[in-house]
């Protein structure tokens, strides 16, 4: 046996959404549509040139990325996916003995992330109704404290953080520790009341924000993520990332879905729409569903999880399901997100308690 890292070879493996044929998958928060056709069109036409590499400065992405924010393109950092990025933010932010706070439950990439930097995670647990605990986790700040994410809305309880909280959480946040904001599903939250990232980076130097193109934009498969940070610290990701991480294809497309973003929001805003009427289903049938602000629907199973989880498949319906906490089912398209109602009412709804 070779010596490898002792804490590499006690991780937990990223488990992926599950797919079986001829079931529906709605376990990875995928977006249902295919891509529009101008997008497709500028990744057929790059891929002619597969046999280059990558711009690695990823210069015009950065640019269009930076317009659309009205930010400098020196304070946008890309990665293979925000997940990418999120490692990136990790790695230049906290090594050994540093530690790094966010809730729990909330993205399954974070303690792992935080691990394979050699840092310490702080899981901070929800409060009773699935929401970040924002004075518990600024009551977990030590001196050892390097990063806190903060997922708005969190992944996979739905749970959106209010601008009040935050506003209150960064007053209590010393100014050398960097607080980032993972916006995945941004474009799905329409609460008024939510905190905006971006609003939070012009107020504070020590915010960062993620974004991706994974979920409203529809281009999982290609990977392409970025952080909006303040250029100290996004000099610090260029340095970290992975060379030519980011293929051209995915830059390429990237700048196409911004320039088609209002006919992207179309499709967002029916995915919304169909995300608040499985919620009504659901509440009719008895469940105690919350508001959800991502492209998902949080179940509050506990100890019935897996076998819900079981009658949802048995009905040819992935969900995601996490241990004895919920089962995470994403907005699809309005015939996958009928069979997966009619799928759940073939179970006893888990009601208030
Ligand atoms: C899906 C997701 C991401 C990003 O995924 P990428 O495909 O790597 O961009 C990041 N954060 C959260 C909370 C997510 O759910």
């Amino acid at each position: 046996m070779v010596k490898q890292r002792a804490r590499v070879e006690q991780l937990p493996t990223y488990i992926q959404g599950k797919s079986i044929p001829g079931a529906i998958k709605l376990s990875s928060n995928e977006n249902p549509y295919a891509p529009l056709e101008s997008v497709a069109q500028v990744v057929r036409d790059q891929a002619a040139s597969i046999q280059l590499y990558p711009d690695m400065g990823a210069v015009a992405v950065r640019a269009r990325i930076a317009a659309r924010f009205d930010v400098r393109p020196e304070e946008i950092a890309v990665g293979a996916g925000s997940v990418e990025v999120a490692s990136q933010l990790i790695s230049a932010s906290a090594g050994d003995g540093d530690e790094v706070i966010f809730a729990w439950r909330s993205f399954e990439a974070y303690p792992i992330l935080v691990q394979i930097a050699g840092a310490t995670p702080i899981a901070v647990p929800l409060t009773a109704d699935d929401r970040h605990d924002l004075p518990a986790m600024a009551a977990a700040i030590t001196e050892r404290t390097r990063l806190v994410l903060v997922c708005n809305p969190n992944n996979p309880t739905g749970a959106g953080v209010t601008t009040a909280e935050l506003d209150e959480f960064m007053r209590a946040v010393p100014s050398d520790v960097l607080v980032v904001v993972d916006e995945a599903y941004v474009h799905f939250n329409n609460d008024e009341h939510s905190a905006d990232g971006l609003d939070f980076f012009r107020r504070y130097d020590n915010v960062a924000v993620l974004h991706t193109f994974s979920k409203a934009f529809g281009l999982a498969g290609l990977r392409i993520g970025y952080a909006i940070a303040r250029e100290q610290v996004a000099d610090n990701l260029r340095k970290v990332a992975v060379p030519f991480g980011v293929s051209a294809l995915a830059q390429q497309a990237a700048i196409a879905s911004l320039d088609a973003e209002a006919e992207l929001d179309a499709r967002v805003q029916v995915l919304v729409a169909e995300r608040a009427r499985m919620s009504e289903e659901l509440r009719r049938l008895g469940w105690a569903v919350r508001d959800s602000l991502g492209n998902f629907v949080w179940l509050g199973t506990g100890d019935r999880t897996g076998e819900i989880d079981a009658t949802l498949r048995e009905h040819g319906v992935i969900a995601r399901a996490y241990g004895t906490d919920g089962i995470r089912v994403s907005v699809g398209s309005p015939e996958m997100n009928d069979r997966f109602l009619a799928a759940i009412a073939a179970v006893v709804p888990v009601s208030a308690q």
